[in-house]
């Protein structure tokens, strides 16, 4: 992996932004309700120890990841705190999970099965029971089911360490699977006696719009990094601070005479003489290609993007000609004017998730 350190397009992460988030949403939570920072992915983009340290130091107790090898990383980088991982491991990387002191989420029978199989000597795993309460996706849905894992985890090769669900609607307007959903974990739950440690059903956009149900941990993500999780549809129920900022500079100005074209397939023609500007940035670092005619921040005001998106360079049209160097905002706020991750989402028909994640590792990540 190549970090462009040496150019001018720059992710720049607002550590106290998301010291804030955590501290608003702590706030609104239940005393002794601990937030693990969800920092899976790169920590949405804004970068996986960075993120994970200022988390940790805002109050955030956890940390949760997606896979095994970003726990490991964050160990790698003297985290003490714990860390689970949200997605299924394969059994026969547990032993490494044990090592580095890391949860596993288990969401079946068969994996207890297969650990078995495998398991060598009387080293103790730490483990979060997922329940599928309507998210399809992993977790045991029945309570037999669950009751024989019961039986299993809360043997001595095991520290049965937490229980958890995930919402597939918190986000939404409508109440009624969300409802759904928690009548299931109810159901489920009632069967898990003692509780262990850790009982978490909340994301988000739990911790913002359903904050009088069970649990005593929120797996916060999009709003730790002061988005919100359901684009424009529903209000958020605190002050969410954006964390991340995309900038750049104009590293080419020219003018164009009426007629004459920009980019590939020559989509864009001047309709009179123009200056255009072109940005060191492109798909390849994560800015969607089918952002042509959306537009950048120069100077407090919006410059429409011209052409298609190259993979590493796009253009402008600038209001006049403007040196080399100009500052560019692509993310983010310059004077009154502002562009955030749900605009370009919304623009190019995803969420802000996606477009945060997808921001690659070619961009140098900057912390202030
Ligand atoms: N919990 C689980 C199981 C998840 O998969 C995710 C993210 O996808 C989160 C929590 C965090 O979700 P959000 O970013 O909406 O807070």
């Amino acid at each position: 992996m190549v970090v462009g350190t040496n150019r001018p397009t720059k992710l720049i992460i607002d550590r106290q932004a998301i010291k804030n988030n955590i501290v608003n949403q702590q706030a609104k939570l239940n005393d002794g309700t601990e937030i693990f920072a969800v920092v899976k992915a790169n920590a949405y983009g804004h970068g996986l120890v960075g993120t994970a340290y200022t988390a940790l130091s805002a109050g955030a107790t956890g940390l949760c990841v997606a896979i095994l090898d970003e726990g490991l990383e964050l160990r790698r980088a003297g985290i003490t705190e714990p860390i689970l991982v949200l997605g299924i491991t394969e059994p026969e990387q547990a032993a490494l999970a044990i090592e580095n002191d890391i949860s596993l989420t288990v969401g079946s029978l068969e994996w207890f099965k297969r650990y078995r199989e495998i398991q060598s000597n009387g080293d103790v795993l730490k483990v979060h029971i997922a329940l599928d309460t309507g998210m399809g996706r992993i977790g045991f849905r029945d309570t037999d089911e669950l009751s024989k894992a019961l039986n299993v985890v809360q043997g001595e090769d095991f520290n049965f360490e937490g229980i958890f669900t995930h919402f597939a609607t918190a986000d939404e307007q409508n109440h009624d699977y969300f409802i759904h959903q928690y009548d299931q974990w109810k159901k489920l739950i009632s069967v898990v006696n003692p509780l262990p440690k850790y009982v978490h059903v909340s994301n988000s956009a739990t911790g913002l719009w359903h904050t009088n149900i069970a649990g005593n941990m929120v797996r916060m993500g999009i709003s730790l990094y002061g988005l919100n999780p359901s684009g424009k549809v529903l209000t958020p129920t605190m002050n969410l601070q954006p964390a991340l900022s995309l900038v750049s500079h104009l590293d080419f100005v020219k003018q164009l005479h009426k007629g004459e074209s920009v980019s590939y397939g020559a989509t864009y023609q001047a309709a009179k003489n123009e200056w255009i500007g072109t940005i060191p940035l492109g798909y390849a670092d994560g800015y969607p290609r089918a952002m042509q005619g959306f537009h950048v921040i120069i100077d407090g005001g919006f410059c429409e993007i011209v052409g298609r998106v190259c993979m590493d360079q796009l253009m402008i049209r600038l209001p006049r000609k403007l040196n080399i160097g100009t500052k560019v905002t692509l993310i983010g706020n310059d004077g009154d004017k502002s562009i955030s991750a749900t605009d370009i989402a919304d623009y190019v028909g995803t969420i802000n998730y996606e477009i945060l994640t997808g921001l690659s590792d070619r961009i140098v990540r900057k912390y202030i």
